[in-house]
């Protein structure tokens, strides 16, 4: 099973397949395997020395970046994905550290987990989606409700304070009009995170 592949220049590491999201864009609709790897659907969720013993066979002068990302929501395996992120602080500190999440790490895990990130995570990236709580609801389909939005926002706001890079991301036209995008960038400025509009890929 793949546990890391590559994605450009960067090592990307696939620990779960679990989300509480179903997104109508999800990738993980479209097929078994992306960015040239066969299959990102598990056999199984790796235990933390398989996913070591994943991320030791790279040559890592040679990439720039590990994402933590995969077919799933890795903060559902939120201690494998800190251990693991710790394991590469520890042993190759040169290489920055990524998390693509949806941002409901406290709804997944039952508490506040923003602070457990700090000297692990050097990335952030939170996917916001839109400006509108209930746009959001309808669009990712979270199993939390309607108040996901908000503990995303609230993630977020505190994440900065302990991770360097807290970015929120939206797709650019024609998914999002550039008022919806004025929109996101305020939220995004209130919150004190950075906004980047992802180029939409048909
Ligand atoms: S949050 Fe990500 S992994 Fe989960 S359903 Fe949405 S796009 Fe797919």
């Amino acid at each position: 099973m793949t546990i890391t592949y590559q994605v450009k220049n960067a090592v990307y590491v696939n620990i779960t397949n679990k989300c509480p999201c179903a997104c109508k864009f999800c990738l993980r609709q479209n097929g078994p395997g992306v960015y040239g790897s066969d299959s990102l659907w598990l056999e199984r969720e790796p235990a933390l020395d398989e996913v070591v013993e994943s991320l030791e066979k790279w040559n890592w002068p040679l990439y720039k970046e590990v994402v933590f990302c995969g077919y799933g929501e890795p903060t559902e395996r939120l201690d494998t994905l800190l251990a693991a992120a710790a394991f590469m602080k520890e042993h190759h500190p040169e290489i920055p550290i990524r998390v693509n999440t949806n941002g409901l790490s406290d709804l997944i895990n039952g508490k506040s987990t923003a602070a457990l990130f700090a000297k692990k995570v050097d990335t952030l990236s939170i996917s916001l989606n839109t400006d509108d709580a209930d746009e959001y609801f309808v669009m990712c389909r979270p199993k939390f409700g309607r108040d996901s939005y908000s503990a995303m926002l609230k993630f977020a706001s505190e994440a900065k304070y302990y991770v360097p890079n807290v970015v929120m991301t939206i797709v650019g036209e024609p998914v999002t009009t550039p008022e919806k995008q004025q929109r996101c960038r305020e939220i995004c400025s209130r919150l004190g995170v950075t906004l980047r509009i992802r180029p939409y890929e048909a």
